[in-house]
This record gives structure tokens, C-alpha cells and sequence, in this order.
């Protein structure tokens, strides 16, 4: 027994320095990713469950590294949080999302509205909204156009700064979703104190209805909760005729998901928004 403890402590520990060297591996790339060009957005397109139209876009970071291989924004986004490379990346996102917004727009194409996912770090920057307008300024994309994604748990671990932020957002006309809702905090009081528009319901409830009574318990609770509160709800991750039809049934306003479509390369987005707004 003593010699398989021992045997597993060196495993365990060279399992721990291969994940170390992978996270320098990754970090001293990630560096470099920006300027060589190697990181691009896909969009994942809204759809209204009632209609069936496209109300917009969700921008996914991509990084393709010619080294590593295409990385997992789950894997590259904690990592560029923890070094704040997520600063410079995350101000790129948004620049090329709303860039790309306003050349779909340009072009004559009904294209929604154009969501931004913002990290806990970049979310803590007081002068975020002065970023934020820099860009629509640059861009000449309409605040109204565009959504940035806030995950609950970040709004909450930033309760100081989250107030101020979010009413100069607000005040610039931008709409903003709370991501990922459902997973983050237990208090709702927050809801009804921040300038909020959306709730992004979590992709970990969607995937079992309708079977599961208690995943559709608390997709009926949200969806409740939303109409009540006055905000758009939308379901993450609808992979399935079924789940739609009883996100349809719950009167769920959008929906998202590989049922309507993966992220895609604006080249496909650009075919899809060409094809009409209908599904
Ligand atoms: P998220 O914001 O919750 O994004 C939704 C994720 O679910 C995306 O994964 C999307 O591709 C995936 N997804 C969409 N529909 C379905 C479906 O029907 N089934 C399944 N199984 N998955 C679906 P992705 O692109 O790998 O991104 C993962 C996470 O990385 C995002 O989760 C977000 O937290 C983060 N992320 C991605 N891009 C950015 C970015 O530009 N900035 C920041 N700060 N975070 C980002
Ligand atoms: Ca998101
Ligand atoms: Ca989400
Ligand atoms: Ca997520």
C-alpha cells in the first residue's frame, strides 16, 4: 500500500507539472496570438421562439494557434483573466464585433443586435464605459445595437464596482444580459436594483428538459421572474426540437443553440443574414 502511495503521489505530480507547462505553454502564445493575427470571432445567431427571426449575434472568440492547435476558449479565457491579457483581447473583441456589425449594416443586411461577452476582470475597469464608447465611436455602430454579456458570478464579485459600471453603460443606451443565470448567486435583489435588459438562462438547465421536473421547475421560474422583472429571457444551448417546443409551450422569448445553429465564420454569417431573417 505504501508503495502505491508513492507510485501515485509521483504520478499526481507529474500529471500537475505537465498542466503547468501547458499553462506557460499557453500563456507565452496567447501573447503573441493577438498581433500574428491568430485569434477571429465566430457569431452564434438569437432566434425568437415565437417567429422564428433572427434577433442578433453572440460573438465567440476563436484562437487557432498554428503551434497548439484550435484551444478552447474555456481553456485560454481563464488563463488571459488570471495575466489580464484579457484586457487587450477583450478590447479587440469588442472593436471587431462591432466593426463587423456595422459592415453587415453597411451592406444593407437586417442583422439584430451584436452581443459581447466581458470577463470579471475587464467588468472591474471603472472607466469601462469610456472604452466601450471609444469603440462605437470609432465604429459608428448605433449603442443600441449592441449587448454586452455579464456572467452573474462576475456582477457579483464586483458589487462596488458593478453599480457605477453598469448605470454608465446604461447611460450610453446599451443593453445588458446577465449570462450564465441561474448558476451564480443565491440573492435576487440585484435584479432589481442594476439597469438591466436580459437573462441569459444557463445552457446546464436547458440540456435535460423537458424530462427533468426539476430543471423545468426552474426554467419556468426564470422565464416567470423575467416577465415580472420586464427583461428579455433567453435559453442557451437549445440543442433539441423538444427543448424548444417547451421553451415554446413557457413562452420563453429567444432561444440560442446548435438546433438553429454553431457559432459559424462571418463568411457563413454573412450567407445566412443574405438567405432573409426567417429560419
Ligand atoms: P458562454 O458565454 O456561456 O457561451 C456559450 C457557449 O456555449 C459557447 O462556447 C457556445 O459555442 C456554446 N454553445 C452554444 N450553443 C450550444 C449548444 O446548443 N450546445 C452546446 N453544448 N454548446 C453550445 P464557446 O464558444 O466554447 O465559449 C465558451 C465560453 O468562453 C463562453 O461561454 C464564454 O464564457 C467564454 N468566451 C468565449 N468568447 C469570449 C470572449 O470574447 N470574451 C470573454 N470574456 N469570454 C468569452
Ligand atoms: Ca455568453
Ligand atoms: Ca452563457
Ligand atoms: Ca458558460
Amino acid at each position: 500500500a505504501k508503495l502505491a502511495g508513492r507510485n501515485c503521489i509521483r504520478v499526481f505530480s507529474r500529471e500537475l507539472s505537465e498542466e503547468i507547462q501547458r499553462r506557460v505553454l499557453l500563456e507565452a502564445r496567447l501573447k503573441q496570438a493577438l498581433e500574428r493575427r491568430e485569434l477571429v470571432l465566430h457569431y452564434q445567431p438569437k432566434r425568437e421562439i415565437s417567429t422564428g427571426r433572427l434577433t442578433g449575434w453572440e460573438a465567440l472568440l476563436r484562437w487557432q494557434s498554428p503551434e497548439l492547435g484550435s484551444v478552447s476558449p474555456d481553456e485560454f479565457i481563464p488563463l488571459a483573466e488570471r495575466s489580464g491579457l484579457i484586457l487587450p483581447i477583450g478590447e479587440w473583441v469588442l472593436r471587431e464585433a462591432c466593426r463587423q456589425m456595422r459592415a453587415w449594416q453597411d451592406a444593407g443586411l437586417a442583422a439584430g443586435t451584436m452581443a459581447v461577452n466581458l470577463s470579471a476582470r475587464q467588468f472591474r475597469q471603472m472607466d469601462l464605459a469610456e472604452e466601450v464608447s471609444a469603440v462605437l465611436r470609432d465604429t459608428g455602430l448605433a449603442p443600441a445595437d449592441l449587448e454586452l454579456e455579464i456572467t452573474e458570478s462576475s456582477l457579483m464579485d464586483n458589487l462596488a464596482t458593478a453599480a457605477t459600471v453598469l448605470t454608465d453603460l446604461e447611460r450610453l443606451g446599451i443593453r445588458i444580459a446577465v449570462d450564465d443565470f441561474g448558476t451564480g448567486y443565491s440573492s435576487l435583489s440585484y435584479l432589481k436594483t442594476f439597469p438591466l435588459h436580459c437573462l441569459k438562462i444557463d445552457r446546464s438547465f436547458i440540456r435535460d428538459i423537458p424530462g427533468d421536473d426539476n430543471d423545468t421547475a426552474i426554467v419556468r421560474t426564470i422565464i416567470a421572474l423575467a416577465g415580472t422583472l420586464g427583461l428579455t429571457v433567453v435559453a442557451e444551448g437549445v440543442e433539441t426540437e423538444a427543448q424548444l417546443a417547451y421553451l415554446r409551450a413557457n413562452r420563453c422569448d429567444q432561444a440560442q443553440g446548435y438546433l438553429f445553429s454553431r457559432p459559424l465564420p462571418p463568411e457563413a454569417c454573412l450567407a445566412l443574414l443574405r438567405a432573409g431573417p426567417r429560419r
